[in-house]
């Protein structure tokens, strides 16, 4: 299907791209496209002004600061799997962002379009959520940093408010801790029935779930697989049942996966 007419711009600074965000009431930014244009195709959504963030060289990039990552808004999941810092730092990341969907994707699409999607299904909500990422919005006239619990507001809904822009991810250095992950999908690269990712730094595991909820379910454990059974099954999830795995599938991969992500990071 044809887009509908769209009136296009191209700031080089974020200050102007939030000047033109928050000064048209449906304006969208523009990341990889690879939600936002499928959205626009089928008339989901149809902003009147579309920002293209691509001219914005200070959103892309990784910058390693004694451990702590921090990530453009832009940087691709391509830019993310080849990226040094983040094989020294935190390569979940790039383990993670090598699985999602195909090579087009990988390309274009960006760690801050992932996370502005708000996608349940998406994979870097969960994974975000267990590094307890720290997330930096830009607004008319500042910026301000909230983490991932205040960042996730619902299905589609983040912390970035009509007129702002999400501009860096900061994840902590890792200390002694150890990342792990582990997924149902459709298909070897398809989208997630359950993903989850966890944290581990001593005894202790810090787990999230995605696709149960509208947002990443956290829970905390003793990094050993009965007490992760039973955190998880304390959480008293309520996922969604669909074609794809009925609730009380996906509840029994939640627990499975919980244990398989906390072995994969020990
Ligand atoms: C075939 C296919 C399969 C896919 N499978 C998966 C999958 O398995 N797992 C997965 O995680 N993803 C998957 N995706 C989604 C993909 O990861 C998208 O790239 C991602 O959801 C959006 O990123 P983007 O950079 O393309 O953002 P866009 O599509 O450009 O934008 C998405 C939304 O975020 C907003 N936005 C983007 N950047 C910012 C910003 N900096 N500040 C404020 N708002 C912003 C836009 O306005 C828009 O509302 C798939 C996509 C396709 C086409």
């Amino acid at each position: 299907m044809l887009l509908r007419e769209v009136e296009y711009a191209r700031p080089e600074s974020v200050d102007e791209a939030v000047r033109l965000l928050s000064g048209r009431e449906n304006a969208r930014a523009l990341a990889g496209g690879q939600s936002l244009v499928n959205v626009m195709k089928t008339r989901v959504a149809s902003p009147e002004l579309v920002v293209d963030l691509n001219g914005i060289d200070s959103l892309r990039g990784i910058r390693d600061d004694g451990g702590a990552l921090t990530i453009g808004a832009m940087t691709t999941y391509g830019a993310i799997v080849d990226s040094p810092e983040v094989a020294a730092a935190r390569p979940i990341l790039a383990e993670v962002a090598r699985t999602i969907a195909d090579v087009q994707v990988r390309n274009r699409g960006t760690i801050g379009g992932n996370v502005c999607s708000s996608d349940p299904t998406n994979h870097f909500p969960p994974l975000l959520a267990a590094l307890q990422a720290e997330l930096t919005i830009g607004t008319v006239g500042g910026e301000r940093t909230v983490s991932t619990d205040e960042f996730f507001e619902g299905v589609f809904a983040t912390a970035v408010h009509p007129g702002e822009l999400l501009t860096a991810i900061r994840i902590p250095a890792k200390g002694d801790a150890r990342d792990g992950w582990a997924s149902a999908t459709l298909g070897r690269e398809g989208t997630g029935i359950v993903s989850v990712a966890a944290t581990v730094s001593g005894s202790n595991a810090r787990i999230a779930i995605g696709c149960v909820a509208a947002t990443p379910v956290v829970v905390t454990a003793s990094a050993d697989e009965t007490a992760v059974a039973d955190a998880v099954k304390s959480a008293e999830l309520d996922p969604p049942s669909d074609v794809h795995a009925s609730a009380d599938y996906r509840r029994h991969l939640a627990a499975v996966l919980a244990a398989r992500a906390v072995r994969d990071a020990q």
